[in-house]
This record gives structure tokens, C-alpha cells and sequence, in this order.
């Protein structure tokens, strides 16, 4: 396995048992961030599109962007999915992972603005669990030359 994938798998396996709150905070806004439709979707990290290509809950489409120099890819999906499969995107959602020359930073991410009502009450309001995760998955991320420069331009293009 390549040490991009490891790292992505390594960063889903630290939060696969964490949530933004200790309670199901689907129920306060109907699981708004699951519910794209055929066009919009989760943004796939690197190494990730090839684990969905038999997926029975969702498909790989490519978006209109890149990042990192290379094509970037959406998965779209149908509302509900195999928890244990679900993309890195999805487990770290609202927060978006910063590199900094020493490490990660995380912040809510702009793009939960307008989707998830935890975006007013910024990090603080997360749970420290999952924001311990998300730490440490952003630790692990930045690491790793191919997510550093996807999670660089992430960061940069959502500046703009
Ligand atoms: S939109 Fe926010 S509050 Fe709602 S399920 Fe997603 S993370 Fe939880
Ligand atoms: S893959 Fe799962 S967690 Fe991600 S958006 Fe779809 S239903 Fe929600």
C-alpha cells in the first residue's frame, strides 16, 4: 500500500468512533450534511476514489477542480451509508485541516457555514473527543507529502 493511502486510512481509522458531539447531531438538522444530491458530494482525499469503485451506497464523480495538481474526485451518495466506509471527508466534517509549517491547525470549515448549525459555536462547541481526533488525524495528514499539498490548496482555494 502506498504511504498516501496509509495515511488516509491511518487518519479514517482515529476517527472512525468519534462524533462532532456526544449526542447524534443528525437530529438537530435532519443529517443536513449528508444530504447532497447528484451533483454535490464529499471531496475525496488522495488514495481514496479506487476504495468506492464497487460501493453500494455511493459512486466516484470527478469534480471540476484540482488539487494538489491532480483532478479532484466527489463522492456522491445516497443519504446513508456502511458507517465503517464512509469517507475521511465525512468523519471530519465541520472542520477543515489547515497544514502550518509545524504540523495542522483545524478550523470549522467555511463550506459547513450554510449546512451544519455547529458552525456558530466554532471549535469550542465540538466535542473534546473528536476534536482530540481530528488533531490527531490533522497531525497525520500533514505528514504526508500528497495529503500536505491537497489539504495546502484546500485551504488556499477556500481563502479566495
Ligand atoms: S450538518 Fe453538522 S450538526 Fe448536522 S449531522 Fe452534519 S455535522 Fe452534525
Ligand atoms: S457517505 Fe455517509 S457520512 Fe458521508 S455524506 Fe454519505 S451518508 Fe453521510
Amino acid at each position: 500500500m502506498d504511504t498516501t493511502l496509509c495515511a488516509v486510512l491511518k487518519a479514517r481509522e482515529v476517527l472512525q468512533d468519534v462524533t462532532p458531539l456526544n449526542a447524534d447531531c443528525g437530529r438537530f438538522c435532519g443529517a443536513a450534511c449528508c444530504a447532497g444530491d447528484d451533483e454535490t458530494g464529499m471531496l475525496l482525499f488522495p488514495g481514496e476514489a479506487p476504495l468506492y469503485r464497487d460501493c453500494a451506497f455511493g459512486r466516484v464523480i470527478p469534480a471540476n477542480f484540482s488539487l494538489g495538481g491532480k483532478p479532484a474526485r466527489l463522492f456522491v451518495c445516497g443519504g446513508s451509508c456502511a458507517r465503517s466506509e464512509r469517507p475521511l471527508a465525512c468523519r471530519i466534517f465541520p472542520l477543515l485541516v489547515s497544514p502550518q509549517p509545524q504540523g495542522a491547525s483545524l478550523r470549522m470549515d467555511p463550506r459547513s457555514a450554510g449546512v451544519c448549525p455547529l458552525y456558530g459555536s466554532g471549535l469550542s462547541g465540538l466535542a473534546p473527543g473528536f476534536r482530540d481526533a481530528a488533531g490527531r488525524a490533522a497531525e497525520i495528514l500533514a505528514e504526508e507529502p500528497e495529503c500536505r499539498r491537497f489539504l495546502q490548496d484546500l485551504s488556499r482555494q477556500l481563502e479566495l
